[in-house]
């Protein structure tokens, strides 16, 4: 179970030590820390870097904690520079879980979105669930995680936006052919919030529920910031996974969001 959000507004951050770095591609890497943490697939968890900064995370895998970071900004190349022996403060987890729906579900991600997609594999495939992976990508080499779905048993789809791998096109394309060929018991997805809106869209005109963990700027983690808001909800206290019968009436969803001053900016 997430915690409450107000009962983790004590919380400090533990100690976690990196056991290992994984290369995933040219901009991602996966960082092991040398203990577990209880969490379910879709939780995050706020990583901090002494003097640097703290951000929210999806956990990847909890048996040990792992994480995976696309190096874009400040705080993700100072993580890139940590290795094995140095130490972090994670706190959380924090958000709610996907839940199972079902006995035969398509999961759509884009870019590391597709980290907590492949942690809900991981326990959909104990279950027997079967599982269909489309993942999106700019380009070839910014492709993640396609061997690991295949590992776990899962029928797996590329596209990328310039057609370097698998088809060219995007994922919301090839979520509606497969959505129109096939019953699926649930939609799970995760990645950029336009593509979310897109595949909620097309998830719902196949009248088959679906589930999307939204991402937003947020300080806290636990609801008390207000920097995720989205209309009335906050992201990382009612979330971050929506259902799309939540979000069919946010005013905000795949719209606009504020960025870390506070600011309003539209999509
Ligand atoms: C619930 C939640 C879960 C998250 N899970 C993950 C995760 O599993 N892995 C992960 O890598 N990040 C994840 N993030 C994003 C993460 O918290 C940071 O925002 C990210 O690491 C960038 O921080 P930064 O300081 O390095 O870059 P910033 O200084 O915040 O950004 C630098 C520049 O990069 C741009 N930018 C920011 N993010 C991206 C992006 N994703 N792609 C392209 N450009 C970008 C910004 O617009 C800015 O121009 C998650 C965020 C949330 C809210």
């Amino acid at each position: 179970m997430s915690k409450p959000a107000l009962a983790s507004a004590f919380d400090i951050p533990d100690a976690f030590t990196i056991q290992s770095v994984r290369q995933e591609n040219y901009r991602i890497k996966t960082f092991v820390f040398d203990r577990s943490l209880p969490c379910k697939p879709g939780q995050f968890i706020m990583l901090w870097i002494p003097g640097v900064n703290e951000r929210p995370l999806s956990v990847y895998r909890s048996h040990p904690l792992s994480v995976s970071v696309a190096s874009v900004g400040q705080f993700s190349e100072k993580l890139f520079h940590l290795k094995h022996g140095d130490r972090v403060g994670i706190r959380g987890p924090y958000g709610n879980a996907f839940e199972l729906k079902g006995k035969n579900i398509l999961l759509v991600g884009g870019g590391y979105g597709l980290v907590p997609l492949s942690f809900l594999v991981t326990e959909a495939r104990k279950k027997r669930v079967r599982c269909t992976v489309v993942i999106g990508a700019r380009k070839a080499a910014d492709v993640i995680l396609e061997n690991e779905f295949k590992k776990l048993g899962c029928r797996v789809f590329v596209c990328t936006n310039d057609g370097s791998a698998g088809k060219k096109g995007l994922v919301t394309q090839i979520a509606n052919e497969l959505l129109s060929g096939e019953r699926f018991s649930a939609v799970y997805g995760c990645g950029p919030e336009k593509m979310e809106a897109a595949l909620v869209h097309v998830a719902r005109a196949h009248r088959v529920p679906v589930y999307v963990s939204v991402e937003r700027s947020m300080k806290c983690g636990f609801g008390i910031c207000g920097a995720c808001v989205i209309g009335d909800r906050l992201v990382c206290a009612h979330g971050t996974i929506f259902t799309g019968e939540e979000l069919k009436s946010n005013p905000d969803f795949g719209k606009q969001y504020l960025d870390w001053s506070g600011k309003r900016k539209r999509y």
